[in-house]
């Protein structure tokens, strides 16, 4: 079998357009297409786009940035928002708060945004919402950032 008989898109439908590319040894294949896309398979410009330059690029930016959808909100009430930004440490979103944030798993939120959530009424009174599982119960009290911890009372931040 001639590979130039082969030169369709393997998606093969109406929103193929371009020129087609053949997935190399040296493409990275997004993490979250794995089972969708493998080496040696001929993409249109459109397909190839779709899962593999943009979701790449999807993925790079939820590594870094805070996914939260009121990150700017949060950050706005903050008493530090006329200072310098702070940079708040991102961790992956907790399995309970997918849902309820609607967000991708490999998704990541600021330490700010985690403690937020669980004070806004607009996703505790969620049915889906769960409490957080805390190991000690004053880890309402502490807010960490970055390899700092910070004690917190009525929500001020003390430095
Ligand atoms: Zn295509
Ligand atoms: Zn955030």
């Amino acid at each position: 079998m001639s590979n130039s008989d082969t030169r369709t898109c393997a998606f093969d439908s109406n929103e193929c357009n371009g020129k087609i590319y053949k997935v190399g040894d040296k493409v990275s294949i997004p993490e979250t297409n794995i089972e969708l896309i493998s080496y040696g398979m001929f993409l249109c410009t459109f397909h190839y786009n779709k899962f593999i330059l943009n979701e790449n690029h999807r993925l790079d930016k939820l590594l870094q940035v805070c996914s939260h959808p009121k990150h700017e909100e949060y950050k706005s009430q903050s008493k530090n928002s006329n200072k310098k930004p702070k940079k708040f440490s991102l961790e992956k979103v907790p399995k309970r708060l997918i849902s309820i944030l609607q967000l991708d798993e490999n998704a990541k939120i600021c330490s700010l945004c985690r403690k937020k959530t669980d004070s806004d009424p607009d996703y505790t009174t969620l049915e889906k919402y769960n409490i957080p599982v805390s190991k000690n119960k004053n880890d309402n009290n502490i807010l960490k950032i970055g390899n700092h911890t910070y004690p917190l009372r009525n929500n001020i931040l003390y430095n």
